[in-house]
């Protein structure tokens, strides 16, 4: 497959790459290594993503040139480019308001990602759950490619890697990304730079948010449960958005009798995003799955339609049942 996709990429010349709504590290770093890749070979590629870039990772896109979907000024996009290529989603409705856009439109579609399980909708789907994060797949990618690895490319993908593996410590870090990262950092990147530029660069703003949500943590099931809220009024009290919100629901895995550990935001009204993470025993992307969401097996999650209150009572009683029945 990947040589397939390989040849896709050589014989077309204009490409759109888009990642999931509320896009992390592994997202954009993925999106701007793709676009950098394309690049060197001397094509051209737009970045189009439902959500805008979290304030934290601006510093990979400089120039602003990640653009978010408005279908005005994205269309004729879409009418001009070959081949639209997606990056670390597992289902079309992950990629928010561009899903219609991308799957109506005549484009070669071109799909990478790592996520178990999933709806592959293109026959030229490189998906490959083993592996730790989406930059380790485009490193490969690369690998396929008559060019070689630049600083830019290394930057990126290291970025992408580092996040999703929570700093090389969460269980889906394995042999394959350090050894894609020893080549990353054989070209030059910085691990202790890129450290700073995505977790010492924080807002105060932020800072006061995690605050809040702490908080507000409960625990249940001996301790195994832990759970945070975080309603609309903190975003407003705070002057921050959902976006800020990224790595708050693993605080609790710092605590030994946490297994599973829940954040319930809601960005709108009846609009609850439930944020889920295990440790070792729990598959919370089967958690996600009971409410319509889904996810890697130990870091998941849903978007619920009802209030704050009844998500939380919905969620926590199946969390409770899941962890009941490992005995
Ligand atoms: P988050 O807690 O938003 O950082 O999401 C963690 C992971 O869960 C993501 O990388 C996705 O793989 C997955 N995920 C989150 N929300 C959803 C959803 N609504 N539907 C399917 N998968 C989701
Ligand atoms: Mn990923």
């Amino acid at each position: 497959m990947l040589e397939q996709i390989a040849d896709i990429l050589l014989n077309h010349n204009k490409f759109i790459i888009t990642t999931h709504v509320n896009p992390e590290g592994d997202a954009i770093g993925s999106c701007m290594a793709l676009k950098a890749m394309l690049e060197q070979m001397g094509k051209t590629a737009w970045i189009i993503n439902p959500d805008s870039t979290p304030r934290m990772l601006e510093f990979l896109d400089p120039e602003g040139s990640i653009m978010v979907y408005e279908k005005a000024a994205c269309d004729p996009l879409f009418a001009e480019a070959e081949v639209h290529c997606t990056l670390d989603v597992s289902e079309p409705k992950r990629m928010g308001a561009l899903a219609e856009p991308v799957l109506n439109s005549k484009l070669i579609k071109v799909l990478i990602d790592h996520h178990p399980g999933g709806e592959h909708y293109t026959p030229y789907a490189y998906v490959d759950p083993s592996a730790a994060a989406t930059g380790v797949l485009l490193y490969d990618l690369l690998e396929a490619l008559p060019i070689e690895l630049s600083p830019d490319v290394a930057r990126f993908l290291y970025v992408a890697i580092m996040t999703d593996t929570g700093g090389f410590r969460f269980p889906n870090t394995n042999s394959k990304a350090h050894h894609v990262v020893a080549r990353l950092l054989e070209v030059g990147v910085d691990p202790g730079a890129l450290y700073t530029e995505v977790y010492e660069k924080d807002t105060l703003p932020r800072f006061r948010l995690f605050q809040k949500v702490l908080l507000t943590t409960q625990f249940a099931a001996d301790d195994q449960l832990a759970w945070m809220i975080c309603p609309r009024g903190f975003f407003d009290q705070t002057g921050t958005t959902n976006a800020d919100l990224e790595d708050v629901v693993n605080a609790p895995r710092s605590l030994e009798d946490v297994e599973v550990s829940l954040l319930f935001s809601e960005p709108e009204p009846r609009h609850v995003r439930v944020s889920m993470r295990s440790k070792n025993r729990v598959a919370v992307n089967e958690l996600a799955a009971r409410f319509g969401g889904g996810g890697h097996d130990r870091a998941a999650g849903a978007v619920l339609e009802m209030s704050l209150e009844e998500a939380q009572a919905q969620v926590i009683t199946a969390a409770k049942e899941m962890l009941a029945g490992l005995g």
